[in-house]
C-alpha cells in the first residue's frame, strides 16, 4: 500500500508516519527528516538546502524529489511505503506521477491554523532518528532522551513562532492544492487532527481499509 500523509506543519504527520510504519510494516520516508539529515552530516545537498529550510521555505522540487526517486527505489518499499512531507507542490505530485510512482490513499489530517500555531511550541524531535515527540501529547519516556535511539530531543529551528507562521503560510499557498488534486483521483481520505494521537490513527486506520 502506497500513502501519501498530507496536512499542514504539525499536524501530526510524523507522529501518524511512525505508528503506521510499524503497523502495516511498510516504511516512512520522510524528506525533512532526510533533509535535516542531509544538513546534521554536513553534506553537499545539506548545504543546498539549509537556508531554505531555516526560514520554513520550501526547497526547490527537484532535489526533493531526487532523494525520493532514490528511497522509493529501494527494496524495503516494494511493498509499500509512507510518504510524509511529500509530494509538496502540484509539480511534486505530478512528478511523482509521470514517474510511476502508484498511489493508493492520500490521508489529509485536518487541523486549524490557531491550533497548530499552539502545538508547536511543545513539539520536540530526535536529533540523530527524527523521531517526534510532545512535551504534553507524546512526551519521550526520560526527558530529553529519544526513546527510539537514546540520542538527545530538541526543537527545531523552524518551529520557532513566526517562522512556524510562514510555514502555514506556505502550506495554504503552495500545498493545499493537492487536496483537490488527489480529491478529482478518488484517493483524498480528510481525518480530525483535533483530537488525541490514538483517536486519529485509528481514524486513517480505518480510512485506508487496513486490517491489522
Ligand atoms: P517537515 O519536517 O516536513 O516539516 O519539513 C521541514 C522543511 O523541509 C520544510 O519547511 C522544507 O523547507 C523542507 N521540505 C521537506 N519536505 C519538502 C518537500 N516535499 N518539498 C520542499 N521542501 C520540503
Amino acid at each position: 500500500m502506497n500513502l501519501i500523509l498530507l496536512g499542514a506543519p504539525g499536524a501530526g504527520k510524523g507522529t501518524q508516519a511512525e505508528m503506521l510504519t510499524q503497523q502495516l510494516q511498510i516504511p516512512a520516508i520522510s524528506t525533512g527528516n532526510m533533509l535535516r539529515e542531509a544538513i546534521a552530516n554536513g553534506s553537499a545537498l545539506g548545504k543546498q538546502v539549509k537556508q531554505f529550510m531555516d526560514e520554513g521555505s520550501l526547497v526547490p522540487d527537484d532535489l526533493v524529489l531526487s532523494i525520493v526517486a532514490e528511497r522509493t527505489a529501494q527494496p524495503d518499499c516494494a511493498n509499500g511505503f509512507i510518504l510524509d512531507g511529500v509530494p509538496r507542490t502540484l509539480a511534486q505530485a505530478e512528478a511523482l506521477n509521470a514517474k510511476g510512482v502508484r498511489i493508493d490513499h492520500v490521508v489529509s489530517i485536518e487541523l486549524s491554523d490557531d491550533v497548530i500555531e499552539g502545538r508547536m511550541t511543545g513539539r520536540r524531535v530526535c536529533t540523530k532518528c527524527g523521531a517526534s515527540y510532545h512535551i504534553v501529547a507524546n512526551p519521550p519516556k526520560t526527558e530529553g532522551i529519544c526513546d527510539q535511539c537514546g540520542a538527545e530531543v530538541s526543537i527545531r529551528k523552524d518551529d520557532a513562532p513566526e517562522t512556524v507562521r510562514h510555514r502555514l503560510e506556505v502550506y495554504h499557498q503552495l500545498t493545499e492544492v493537492l487536496k483537490d488534486y488527489y480529491k478529482s483521483q478518488g484517493k483524498l481520505r480528510l481525518v480530525e487532527g483535533n483530537q488525541s494521537i490514538e483517536g486519529a490513527n485509528a481514524e486513517i486506520l480505518a480510512a485506508i481499509g487496513a486490517k491489522l
